[in-house]
């Protein structure tokens, strides 16, 4: 009995989602006094080594450069292929892109209950896990029993602290038995141009600075960014902004764009619809500068600055930068 945690292949660096989830996976062993073995497509010595920093003590490497993290069917068939090979019970992913798509699979084969986005460590229950995860576009939270023989955990990204628990990592060169093709293959890829001048991912982003309509059009966006840039922060924008094409659409947060999990969320501008929210309200600090004291968005906001954001913001951005010389 063992817990298995899912790496996606990586392209340049691991990300915080996958060294959270190997965390989590780690944590969730000892609960259950077990070992846990990383399974890992096409990896570095550098994401060996940082895995193995949290906690993972073997890993599984499937080389096959043709395997890219677009190959969902592939990845999940060496996921089940390691969970059979290695008496595994417990599977850890992370809740985020390649996680959302390859777990279901991997739950659907080996019949596995799975609950997706926990935001906490499971209580071990007998045979049972208990898992907490938010429901209703996060205005409640459920616990969910996992019963089944094959249980799988998707780990909600920034909602657990990483712990460092440094193991020197076995490597096994893991060549299943099945044929892993899966009919796709990638032909182009080209990194987003903010994240390919130096930019902070969102996914990974512990500060963000998010616009919304208040901003008036994109020629304004300057102030956000300079913002962003004085605290190293990620941009994010509300969805209007976005359906407006003010900002593209990988920025957009909410119930139907990316659910994000800063230290620190700056909201300029932007009303603090339900909407809006649902993708934000796990951050663990919101500052809202809005120029209606009125705005729903306040009685969400951990600090509220009432003033006009072409005035607030850029004073914010030059006081960050004093501090920071
Ligand atoms: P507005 O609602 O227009 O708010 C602009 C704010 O800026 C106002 O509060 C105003 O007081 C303030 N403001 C104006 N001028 C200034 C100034 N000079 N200085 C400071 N503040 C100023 N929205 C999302 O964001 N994400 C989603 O994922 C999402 N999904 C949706 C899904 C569905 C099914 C539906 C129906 C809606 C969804 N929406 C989503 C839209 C959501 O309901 C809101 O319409 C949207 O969030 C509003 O965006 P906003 O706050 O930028 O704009």
């Amino acid at each position: 009995m063992s817990v298995l945690v899912y790496i996606e292949p990586i392209k340049d660096k691991i990300k915080k989602a996958a060294i959270e989830s190997v965390s989590y996976a780690s944590q969730v062993a000892q609960l259950l006094n077990t070992s846990v073995t990383a399974i890992a497509f096409n990896a570095s010595e550098e994401t060996i080594k940082e895995i193995s920093n949290v906690g993972a003590e073997k890993v599984l490497n499937i080389s096959d450069s043709a395997i890219t993290t677009i190959n969902i069917k592939s990845l999940a068939k060496g996921v089940i292929a390691a969970a059979k090979e290695e008496n595994v019970n417990v599977i850890i992913f992370s809740f985020d892109g390649s996680g959302q798509s390859v777990a279901p699979y991997v739950a659907s084969n080996l019949k596995a209950g799975l609950v997706a986005g926990a935001t906490e460590l499971p209580k071990v229950e007998g045979n049972k896990l208990e898992v907490r995860k938010n429901v209703f576009s996060g205005k409640a939270s459920a616990i969910y029993s996992i019963e089944s023989a094959f249980k799988i955990i998707s780990v909600m990204p920034n909602s657990i602290e990483i712990a460092s628990n440094p193991k020197s990592a076995e490597v096994v060169a893991f060549a299943p038995s099945t044929d892993l093709k899966d009919g796709v293959q990638l032909k182009n890829f080209k990194v987003n141009d903010d994240v390919a001048h130096g930019g902070v991912p969102l996914p990974d982003a512990e500060l963000v600075v998010s616009g919304g309509r208040g901003l008036k059009g994109p020629e304004n966006w300057g102030i956000v960014e300079d913002l962003a840039h004085a605290l190293g922060a990620a941009t994010a924008c509300s969805r209007p902004v976005a359906d407006a094409d003010w900002r593209p659409h990988h920025e957009h947060v909410g119930q139907t764009g990316l659910a994000i999990r800063p230290n620190l969320y700056i909201a300029i501008g932007i009303s603090g619809a339900i909407q809006h929210l649902a993708g934000v309200n796990g951050s663990k600090t919101i500052v809202v500068i809005n120029n209606d004291p009125e705005a729903p968005f306040f009685k969400n906001a951990d600090y509220g600055i009432v003033g006009d954001a072409f005035s607030v913001v850029p004073k914010l951005t030059e006081a960050i930068k004093k501090i920071k010389a």
